[in-house]
């Protein structure tokens, strides 16, 4: 699977943050239904964003690139995504990327006006069926500018002719540097060749970023992916969240000030191709959820699965109760990845667990809490419990002082701590629930 990555001029926001998640749940699920998964995301190290953050910041465009790629990557890791099989960057591509440019040069399904090299889309008849439009609509919906000297105003920069002062390359039809449309094709199509499966990324991008890859590879006669699918909006209040809109919103920030599994959560919750809302109190809920996952993961002392593993789980063996959780929420995962349904139906596993455990059958609840663990664990999603040295006894305090603290029963709550105090325990209180630790 190819999915676009980011133009690395800036932190990432939380658009970046859901399209990762949504993607890397994909392929955990994928690779834990037994797929071999090939999982390849670019960089895009060379654009006009780049270039103007440069110029803003005094540094080359690389330094900038190197810094904003670096960030990138640190949230990543504290969001849990796993790095992909291969990242690619543009500029190592840029020979590859002049020969296609030439091919369509040489054929007439380019052409050269005085800024660079552009693509003709008449060329290609079934224009506009990612876009899900014919090619004349398209074109009556486009903007035209006076100045324009492009035969059509879909037709798109495949070279961009050097300016001062900017990085290019040299090329027999001009110096200058790759349009972004040109470098995801050839990236894809070699690393993954032709024919590959899954080619995803944001709704943003289905047009006109992956409708221009796909024209591109029709007109160079290679086969290109066999599906296409796209994530939806992160909406913050009412509006999209994009950089132009001005509602930037910083992932590092997020993933710093909160439970980062709680973005992980919250995008779970909503189907991929589903807008979501992004707002303090969608991710305070997320916490709260969580650690209602954590208290079970402390009462039965579940290992935290997930992270960098992306086969988890799968060597579990799954019994009962836990075999049948299993069908049922793989099923529902297996349909176009319905994670909200799947979600729901582990949390109604999570209050069946602790109720068996409350009646006192104990076999039952650990069946449906290892299931339940092994699942979100396919997902990403590791539940944390206490050090393997907290007795029952006070397993089962810190979950009932959650429950009490969920109800604002406080006095209850004050009641649990101080048992836990004279059992020896230094009680804390975090996001996720109660934390208890030796002196
Ligand atoms: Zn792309």
């Amino acid at each position: 699977m190819y999915v676009c990555g980011p133009t690395v001029d800036n932190l990432p926001h939380l658009g970046h943050g859901r399209f990762t998640l949504v993607w890397d749940v994909a392929r955990r699920w994928f690779t834990f239904r037994g797929l071999d998964v090939t999982y390849v995301s670019n960089i895009t190290d060379i654009d006009d964003k780049i270039i103007a953050r440069a110029l803003q910041e005094d540094r080359s465009t690389s330094e900038v690139a190197v810094t904003y790629e670096d960030e990138w990557w640190q949230a990543m890791d504290r969001l849990g995504v796993a790095r992909p099989d291969e990242a690619p960057h543009a500029t190592d591509y840029v020979a590859e990327m002049i020969e296609l440019i030439s091919s369509f040069l040489e054929n007439d399904i380019a052409y050269v006006i005085s800024d660079g090299v552009y693509f003709d889309v008449s060329r290609v008849p079934d224009y506009g069926l990612l876009a899900g439009q014919p090619l004349e609509s398209l074109r009556a919906g486009a903007r035209i500018e006076a100045s324009d000297e492009k035969r059509s105003p879909l037709d798109f920069a495949l070279w961009k002719n050097a300016k001062p002062g900017e990085p290019s390359w040299p090329a027999p039809f001009g110096d200058g540097r790759p349009g972004w449309h040109t470098e995801c094709v050839v990236m894809s199509l070699g690393l993954l060749g032709e024919g590959f499966d899954l080619h995803t990324g944001g709704l943003d991008l289905r047009f006109p970023h992956h409708e221009n890859e796909r024209a591109q590879a029709v007109a160079a006669g290679r086969v290109f992916s066999t599906h296409w699918d796209h994530n939806g909006w992160v909406m913050v209040g009412d509006e999209k969240m994009s950089k132009s809109l001005g509602n930037f919103t910083s992932l590092t920030h997020l993933a710093e000030t909160s439970d980062p599994r709680a973005y992980r959560l919250l995008v779970l919750r909503s189907h991929y191709r589903s807008p979501i809302e992004v707002t303090l109190e969608t991710i305070a809920d997320a916490e709260r959820a969580l650690a209602r996952l954590d208290a079970l993961a402390r009462r039965f002392q579940l290992p935290a699965l997930a992270g960098d593993t992306l086969e988890v789980a799968s060597s579990h063996e799954w019994e009962g109760d836990g075999a049948a959780l299993f069908e049922e929420v793989g099923a529902v995962l297996d349909d176009d990845l319905n994670t909200p349904l799947a979600v729901a139906l582990l949390f109604d596993a999570l209050a069946a667990a602790n109720s068996a455990a409350d009646a006192g059958d104990l076999a039952r609840a650990r069946r449906l809490a290892f299931a339940l663990n092994g699942l979100f664990g396919a997902l990403g999603l590791a539940l944390h419990s206490q050090g393997a040295d907290v007795d029952d006894v006070s397993a089962d305090l810190v979950t009932r002082r959650d429950v009490a603290r969920e109800h604002k029963d406080w006095a209850e709550a004050d009641r649990l701590r101080n048992e836990l105090v004279t059992l020896g325990w230094v009680v804390e209180d975090s996001a996720t629930g109660t934390l208890i630790r030796r002196p």
